[in-house]
């Protein structure tokens, strides 16, 4: 039957009220979807990945197809020649001829240029804003412009403002933008204690079916599948909504920074893959954090430690990323070249907190904001290894991961490789740090108070030689002033020493 308007759907479009399906017709009209290998192999991708976005499209494609919609849908399957998204709609647009072509702007920059060209030629058409987003990119421009520096707080107060969340007029409730002096604790020697188990989804016929596929089309993609239990639909993702709002929101400030063995979620939501797929709104989210600490279920100082995660950062990088590709890719401030340790892959180190990090996200696709940031993302920067390697890694290695959120926090957040278009200061600490919030060092052979001679630990020495190394380029950061003093406290004989050990490090890499 002829096609009146084809609505192609990528994977991280999952999104019942996506603009695209105005004035959808069944009688006339079709969506198109596919899974090409391209997605699941331009960087290399862990099957856990691989799993959540498949998973969730079939989910997604059986509940348009149950409303009688037409879609045609592309399953994985090794085509030679056919396997990227390009190829399989440049055949499918040739055979099918649509009367028209719409579609929702990608969510990143190398699908935008890729099927942009395809999907209308002679430029007769163009992409439909994202609405899934509370911050367009044009309003975020607008922010941007005429402002030396960009700062995720500012952005934040404007948001709140915007959408009068936590808002008592022109003020913010409780009296202060922000609660982080309350927030950010340890669990302290005695550990976590009880934590709520955050609500699973047993595989069902549909996963179990993508699991079997994606074993045998990339058996040697990184991660294992066995433990996938994320949400893949829009109902899954609103009970695990529930269930975080009930169990685990009142406590997920004072606890978002602490680390501890074998605890993959502790207070985490959990609910970044759901979001990025668009089985959820940021907003409804934002919405129903908001209404616990209205309903006294929640303190604020959790509440708002939440709320700034989506309305403030999510949204925040989205913004960045598309300011500033594409060159932000290639962005190197501190000019290194070191390889990524093969440990990335296997989680084979005798550095338990690397370990524990590691084999967590091969495992479950899964590791929280400060394991990402202060423990695999600290330890590239430290030791100088390529920014592009480390964006790659965390580009296929998470189940929530897509470029325009996985890249700021990565080149920007993580590796400062913008030179501070994200992040003030670059985040470094010695090993200290980690074993401040965290049980890692109880079970390490190295100790994190030494940075030389045997035991030290790797991020104590990679933390001496990273300021002595790249002092030139900190010297101009304010933030960075008081580390930069304590450097100058070190005498000569030890920082040979360090500068010695850091060098064997990275040629271990
Ligand atoms: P929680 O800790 O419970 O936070 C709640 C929600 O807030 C998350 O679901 C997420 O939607 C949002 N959020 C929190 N922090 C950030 C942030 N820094 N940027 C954007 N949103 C945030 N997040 C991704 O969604 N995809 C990625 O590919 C990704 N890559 C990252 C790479 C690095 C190097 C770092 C340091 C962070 C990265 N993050 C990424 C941000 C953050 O680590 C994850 O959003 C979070 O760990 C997801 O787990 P959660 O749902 O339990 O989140
Ligand atoms: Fe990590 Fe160093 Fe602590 Fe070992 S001692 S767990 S390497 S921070």
């Amino acid at each position: 039957m002829p096609i009146r308007k084809l609505v192609v759907v990528l994977g991280d479009q999952l999104d019942h009220r996506s603009a695209a399906f105005e004035r959808f017709d069944p009688s006339c009209d079709c969506v198109w979807m596919a899974e090409a290998c391209e997605e699941a192999e331009h960087v290399v991708s862990a099957k856990m990945r691989t799993v959540m976005f498949l998973a969730a499209m079939r989910h997604f494609r059986d509940e348009l197809r149950a409303k009688d919609w037409r879609v045609e849908y592309f399953e994985l399957c090794r085509t030679g020649g056919r396997d990227s998204l390009k190829a399989l709609l440049e055949v499918f647009i040739a055979e099918n001829t649509p009367a028209e072509i719409i579609a929702v702007e990608p969510g990143e920059w190398r699908l935008r240029e890729a099927l942009r060209e395809t999907l209308w030629p002679n430029g007769s058409g163009d992409w439909l804003q994202d609405r899934h987003f509370l911050c367009t990119r044009r309003e975020f421009e607008v922010h941007a412009s005429g402002r030396k520096q960009l700062r995720m707080e500012f952005f934040y107060r404007e948001m709140r403002r915007r959408y009068s969340i936590l808002m008592d007029g022109d003020l913010p409730v409780g009296g202060a933008w922000n609660f982080d002096a309350e927030n950010r604790g340890s669990f302290g020697k005695a550990g976590p204690g009880q934590l709520p188990a955050p609500a699973t989804f047993a595989p069902d016929d549909i996963t179990k079916g993508v699991m079997s596929l994606v074993e045998k089309v990339f058996p040697d993609a990184p991660g294992t599948v066995e433990q996938f239990s994320f949400p893949v639909s829009r109902d899954q993702a609103l009970l695990a909504l529930g269930d975080f709002i009930r169990n685990r929101l009142p406590y997920f400030g004072r606890y978002q920074d602490a680390m501890w063995t074998g605890q993959p979620w502790l207070y985490h939501a959990r609910l970044s893959a759901a979001l990025n797929l668009k089985l959820l709104s940021p907003l409804e989210v934002v919405l129903s954090a908001q209404e616990a600490w209205q309903n006294g279920k929640a303190p604020i100082e959790a509440v708002e430690g939440f709320i700034r995660q989506i309305l403030g950062w999510r949204e925040y990088v989205r913004g960045i990323y598309w300011l500033k590709m594409p060159s932000y890719a290639e962005g190197n401030f501190f000019s290194v070249k070191v390889g990524l340790p093969s440990f990335y892959w296997s989680g084979r180190t005798e550095m338990a907190c690397l370990k524990d990090a590691i084999e967590q996200t091969l495992h479950l696709g899964y590791a929280h904001h400060i394991q990402r940031l202060m423990v695999t993302g600290l330890y590239a920067l430290l030791l100088g290894v390529n920014p592009k390697e480390v964006h790659e890694w965390y580009l296929g290695m998470y189940v929530d991961a897509v470029e325009w959120v996985e890249m700021p926090n990565t080149i920007g957040m993580s590796q400062f490789a913008d030179g501070g278009v994200m992040a003030s200061k670059p985040y470094v600490a010695t090993g200290k740090y980690i074993q401040r919030m965290s049980n890692y060092c109880v079970g390490c052979r190295f100790d994190p108070s030494r940075s030389t001679g045997e035991g030290a630990c790797p991020f104590t020495t990679l933390y001496w030689d990273f300021l002595d190394r790249n002092r030139k380029k900190l010297e101009g950061n304010q933030r960075m002033a008081l580390q930069l003093k304590n450097l100058d406290r070190l005498d000569e004989a030890m920082l040979v020493e360090v500068r010695k050990r850091a060098e064997m490090l990275r040629d271990m890499a």
